[in-house]
């Protein structure tokens, strides 16, 4: 017999499971696929900011894993990997079991860094996971309303804090005098990474919502947010959208990890020191060339890693005397990625290399590849 052990059920493996969904694996050796992930849900990140300002319901925004993965024929584990021993291809579950594999794939996405904000006094709610910030914003928005005058800091001025600052303010009332709303970045700015023309025109949608934008890292210390310029800052509560870090797990793993401590991996999202362990998504470093951690990469990656796992089962499933070589494809991510933002309202912004544009159209756009995204990987529950 045969394991081949998905962790993490992030956008990538989304992929994984409707592969075999459509095309049911047929090995020599009997083989068996889990997954093991905490969530029976996979929340869509890209339709998180529209959640937020009430476009959605939240069973409109997440894929329900269970009837994917019954229908790929794959056992779904409902716990948290907290260990991986990858000479001895083994990994360990939160409930002390551990299990062995053949082949191993990682997506289990990234973790908000909020280390420099651990001395706040206010709330400090991180983006990630989305489980857990969903299902603490209808709580927060309902005391933000009772209360009603409520000071909110977004900190991480990257794409996510953006979206979530806008949403946030939609929800509270762009023109409301009662809320406020305040994006910190560092000294790069709005929207590292991005051209001139859609920095531009965030900054113009930030201004009519009344959120105001600080170059300026924050600290948090026992009076506030204490920002570079020395100006200080007192929200009452902190949404923090701060780089992700990898999970601490993987110190012990014996896999290479880059020097942040994400998965080095090559083009075919394979470890670059194991060659039964691929990962892909936020938590891995590509080796060969620069990607970005991003739901695009991660979504687009999908069918390549769908495809390198089923070449490895083959391989290592077929008997020794027949066993054949299967050909890995590589992910070659484009040079100039296509994103969509949210920006509040049904309103929203393209970002595609030095290109911009905005309208509404914009919005309808990412509304409709958003819900045809969660359309694909829907099943019906029986
Ligand atoms: C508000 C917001 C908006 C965004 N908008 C965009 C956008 O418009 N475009 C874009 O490209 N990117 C966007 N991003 C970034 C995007 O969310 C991430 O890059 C993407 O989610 C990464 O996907 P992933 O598959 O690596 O991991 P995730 O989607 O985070 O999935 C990880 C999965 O692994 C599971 N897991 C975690 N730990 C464990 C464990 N120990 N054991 C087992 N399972 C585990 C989790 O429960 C989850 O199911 C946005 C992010 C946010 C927060």
């Amino acid at each position: 017999m045969k394991r081949v052990i998905l962790v993490g059920g992030g956008h990538a493996h989304l992929s994984v499971l409707d592969d075999l969904a459509r095309n049911p694996l047929r090995t020599e050796t009997p083989t068996e696929v889990l997954m093991i992930t905490p969530e029976a849900f996979q929340w869509y990140s890209g339709m998180l900011p529209g959640l937020i300002a009430g476009h959605y319901r939240p069973t409109e925004c997440r894929v329900d894993l269970l009837p994917l993965a019954k229908e790929a024929g794959i056992n779904l584990i409902l716990d948290s990997v907290i260990g991986i021993n990858s000479n001895r291809q083994c990994i360990c579950l939160s409930d002390g079991t551990h299990i062995k594999y053949d082949v191993l794939s990682i997506d289990v996405g990234s973790s908000t860094d909020t280390s420099w904000l651990s001395l706040s006094k206010q709330p400090v709610i991180p983006i990630k996971p989305l489980d857990n910030f969903i299902d603490r914003w209808n709580p927060f928005l309902d005391r933000a309303k009772t209360q009603g005058s409520y000071h909110i800091a977004v900190v991480g001025a990257g794409a996510a804090g953006i979206e979530l600052a806008l949403a946030a303010r939609h929800a509270l009332g762009n023109n409301s005098t009662h809320y406020k709303v305040s994006l910190i970045g560092t000294s790069s700015g709005l929207l590292p990474g991005h051209g001139k023309n859609v920095i531009r025109r965030i900054q113009t949608i930030l201004d009519q919502s009344n959120i105001s934008f600080s170059p300026h890292k924050a600290t948090a210390t026992d009076d506030g947010l204490l920002l570079s310029s020395g100006e200080l800052l007192a929200p009452d509560c902190i949404f923090a959208t701060t780089g992700g870090t990898a999970p601490d797990w993987l110190e012990l793993s014996k896999l290479a990890l880059d020097s942040s401590g994400f998965v080095a991996v090559d083009a075919y999202h394979r470890s670059i020191s194991h060659k039964n362990v691929f990962a892909v998504g936020d938590v891995c470093a590509r080796q060969d060339k620069y990607v970005a951690r991003s739901g695009v990469h991660a979504v687009h990656a999908g069918p390549i890693i769908a495809h390198n796992i089923r070449s490895s089962i083959m391989e290592c499933a077929s008997k020794e005397s027949s066993r054949e070589k299967y050909a890995l494809k590589e992910y070659n991510a484009k040079k100039r990625s296509l994103y969509l933002l949210s920006c509040g309202s049904r309103y929203g912004v393209v970002s595609w290399g030095g290109f911009s544009f905005s309208g509404a159209w914009v919005w309808k756009w990412k509304n409709r590849i958003d819900t045809n995204f969660i359309k694909r990987f829907s099943r019906i529950n029986e």
